[in-house]
C-alpha cells in the first residue's frame, strides 16, 4: 500500500534510526510547512531558511552545533521523497562528504521545497499540515520545546490531536508527590492556595524518544529548571549530582539559579526505590545534555 503524505513526513523520526538524536530534518520541514501555510511559494531561498535552521539548531540540537547545509541537502535522499532541490544539477558534482557546502548554496541561489503534488495536496488540506506538525513536534522533541519552536517558526499555535503514544494521566501526580512537591534542584515549593503552582513533572528520558511514564524517568522540577534540564543546559551524573554544562552563562540578575546548584545532589525521593534510574539519566547525558 502506498504511504500517506502524513506516513511520509512521520518515516524522517530520526529516533527509531538508533544512535544519536538527530533534530534537523524535522526543524527544516517544520520551517518549509510554516512557509507553506504562509501561503509563501512553493520553494524557498536557502539564504532565507539557513538562518532560522541554524538558531533552531543552536538550541535544539545536542551539540549546539549549526550546519543548515546537511539536511537541506541530504533530505533530498530521504527514501521518504519530500523534498527537491531544484537548482540540484546545476549544483553538482559534489563536495567532499557527499555534500554541497554552506557557501555554495547561497552563490548557487538554491531552493528548497515539497514536489508539487505534496505542496498542492497541503496547501488544499490545512488539516493535514497541522496533523504534520503535530507529529514532528511529538516524535522528536519534549513538549517543553513546542511552543518555543511553533513561535520561532512562525507557525501559530497547532491543535493538539490524539497524540500517538498514550501519556499516563497519573505520572505527574506520582512524581510530584514522591519529592513531597518541591523542586528536587533548588526546593522550590510554592502553592497557589492548596495547589502547587510552577512545578512539573519533567521525563529525563523524553516520551519522544520512549522514555516511560514512571517515577524513575521522572524528577519533581520547578518550571525553570524544567525547561532547563530539557535544552541540555544541566544534566545529572551517576551520583545524582546536577551538572551545569559548560555552555552556560548568565551574565547578571541578583541570584544565579543554576551555578550555585553544580555539584549538589538532587533531593532524594521519599523513597529510594523512586529514585532516578541510571538508564534515563545516562540516555539524557548521551542525547541532549550539552557537555562543556
Ligand atoms: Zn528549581
Amino acid at each position: 500500500m502506498t504511504p500517506s503524505i502524513a506516513e511520509r513526513f512521520a518515516s524522517i523520526t530520526q529516533f527509531q534510526r538508533g544512535g544519536h538524536r538527530a533534530p534537523h530534518k524535522p526543524l527544516l520541514l517544520l520551517i518549509a510547512l510554516a512557509r507553506l501555510q504562509r501561503g509563501e511559494p512553493q520553494y524557498g531561498a536557502y539564504s532565507e531558511m539557513a538562518p532560522l535552521l541554524a538558531e533552531l539548531l543552536a538550541l535544539y540540537n545536542r551539540t549546539g552545533l549549526a550546519h543548515p547545509h546537511h539536511p537541506f541537502w541530504r533530505l533530498q535522499n530521504d527514501s521518504s521523497a519530500i523534498w527537491e532541490v531544484p537548482e540540484r544539477e546545476r549544483l553538482l558534482p559534489l563536495e567532499n562528504g557527499g555534500d554541497v557546502s554552506n557557501a555554495r548554496l547561497i552563490s548557487g541561489d538554491a531552493h528548497g521545497g515539497f514536489p508539487t503534488e505534496i505542496d498542492a495536496h497541503l496547501r488544499a488540506h490545512p488539516s493535514v499540515v497541522n496533523t504534520i506538525a503535530t507529529g514532528l513536534l511529538h516524535d522528536n522533541f519534549p513538549p517543553s520545546y513546542h511552543e518555543d519552536i511553533l513561535n520561532m517558526i512562525g507557525m501559530p499555535w497547532v491543535v493538539e490531536e490524539a497524540p500517538r503514544r498514550i501519556r499516563d494521566p497519573k505520572f505527574r501526580g506520582s512524581v510530584l508527590r514522591a519529592y513531597n512537591y518541591s523542586c528536587a534542584i533548588c526546593g522550590y515549593d510554592g502553592r497557589l492556595g492548596e495547589k502547587s503552582m510552577g512545578l512539573e513533572a519533567a521525563h529525563i528520558k523524553w516520551h519522544a524518544a520512549g522514555g516511560p511514564d514512571e517515577i524513575e524517568n521522572g524528577l519533581s522540577l520547578c518550571t525553570f529548571h524544567h525547561k532547563v534540564l530539557d535544552l541540555g543546559g544541566l544534566g545529572i551524573d551517576d551520583e545524582l549530582r546536577v551538572v551545569i554544562s559548560g555552555d552556560v552563562n548568565v551574565r547578571s540578575g541578583p541570584t544565579d539559579w543554576l551555578h550555585q546548584f553544580h555539584g549538589q545532589p538532587l533531593a532524594p525521593p521519599q523513597r529510594e526505590s523512586f529514585q532516578p534510574a541510571l538508564a534515563f539519566i545516562r540516555w539524557h547525558r548521551s542525547e541532549v545534555f550539552k557537555q562543556p
